[in-house]
């Protein structure tokens, strides 16, 4: 197969792979498959395709827009988004069948869209049991199923969720996470009160998913997981049975000899101390590789070389050695693959995490899929 100069190689068997691990763990719980973001920078068809034939149950996703898209291509699994403006569609939504979550304010524009269209809308309700983001406060909780029960009484919405999500479960040992699932059982038992009792109790996002089964309930929703990566500090993918999707290569754009005291990049940041090789990587911020990125990892011939200064908009620089047999053309693994480079390695010289680098990989950098099934 002859790749593209840059690309970013999403391997759709292991997504779906990922996908069925996860399910074997949390089983009996459904599955909701995270593909927000462009499918965390994987491709938002590809990662849907994908999770659903490794036997996702829904698709999620931050965005009505982005829940569209998957309709306009055929996607007809059950989706939830749950990020809304007063901008947002409501009504396309619901024609579309697509789930909404709502924490307060979306409810009257929902059930306004769904009387207008003479069809009831499908609701998620989102509880805050803490992490401080969208969600009712325990203190708005009540009013807000109140609100609920009587537009579900009138027909113009379905309640088929109630759901929180996670601040601190990539930290196993910290009991907010207990607070929380305390929390959501309250948050469930005020809704039953109202009479609000709906098939799926959703809590888990990927940590909570591998690491609690008491916050399992109807169904987990999961992202990074979904992509192979761990969201714990000390856990990686592949340990947790995951494998990582995407691959990020090109080819070394240039080698030359330099001698000591050669300063590399923007601002000199870095001085070579002996006679060595650069090797020049071309791949920048503009592609997703963050600036800052110091000291990490690409693979070269088997070997792993760092990132020495800074990177730049299209490129950045390895320091290869004074011997290295490095040549213009050889093929660069920056994470992924067989490289044994996992995301998370970039994202600690970032100062950052696996989920931004791999989401962040930029539009100049083509995605070249392969193990998809074919679409029907
Ligand atoms: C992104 C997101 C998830 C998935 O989180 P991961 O940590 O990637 O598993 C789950 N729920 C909500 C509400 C999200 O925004």
């Amino acid at each position: 197969m002859k790749l593209p100069e840059r690309a970013a190689i999403i391997d759709a068997a292991a997504i779906a792979h990922n996908v069925g691990t996860i399910a074997e763990y949390v089983r009996p719980a459904k599955v909701l498959a995270a593909v927000k973001a462009d499918g965390y920078g994987h491709g938002l068809l590809t990662a849907a395709r994908a999770a659903l034939h490794g036997g996702a149950d829904w698709l999620g996703v931050a965005h009505i827009a982005e829940a569209l898209q998957l309709r306009a291509h055929g996607i007809e699994a059950p989706v939830l988004a749950w990020l809304h403006t007063h901008e947002a569609d409501f009504a396309a939504a619901i024609e579309a069948h697509i789930d909404l979550g709502a924490s307060g304010w979306e409810l009257e524009p929902i059930a306004e869209a769904a009387n207008t269209l003479h069809e009831p809308a499908r609701v998620h309700l989102k509880v805050d049991t803490g992490l401080g983001r969208n969600g009712a406060t325990m203190t708005d909780w009540p009013e807000l199923v109140r609100r609920a029960a009587g537009y579900q009484n009138r027909g113009l919405i379905s309640v088929e969720g109630i759901f929180t999500h996670m601040a601190v479960a990539d930290e196993p040992d910290r009991r907010e996470t207990d607070e929380q699932l305390d929390a959501f059982r309250q948050a469930l038992a005020i809704a039953e009160e109202h009479g609000v009792v709906p098939d799926l109790r959703h809590v888990a996002n990927t940590p909570a998913a591998l690491s609690r089964p008491d916050a399992h309930f109807d169904m987990v929703r999961v992202g990074v997981g979904v992509y192979g990566h761990s969201p714990f500090a000390d856990r990686s993918g592949p340990s947790l049975g995951l494998k990582p999707a995407m691959e990020l290569r090109t080819t070394v754009a240039n080698v030359k000899s330099v001698p000591a005291g050669q300063g590399i990049s923007y601002g000199l940041t870095h001085r070579v101390e002996a006679p060595t090789k650069l090797g020049l990587i071309p791949l920048g911020y503009a592609d997703g590789i963050p600036r800052i990125a110091v000291g990490a990892p690409v693979l070269i011939r088997g070997r792993r070389y760092c990132s020495a200064g800074r990177v730049a908009m299209d490129q950045f620089v390895v320091d290869l050695g004074a011997d290295s047999d490095v040549q213009v053309g050889d093929e660069v693994v920056v994470f992924g693959g067989e490289s044994g480079i996992e995301a998370s390695e970039w994202g600690t010289a970032a100062g950052t995490i696996n989920y931004e680098i791999v989401t962040r990989i930029g539009a100049r950098v083509p995605r070249v899929v392969i193990n998809a099934e074919p679409v029907p």
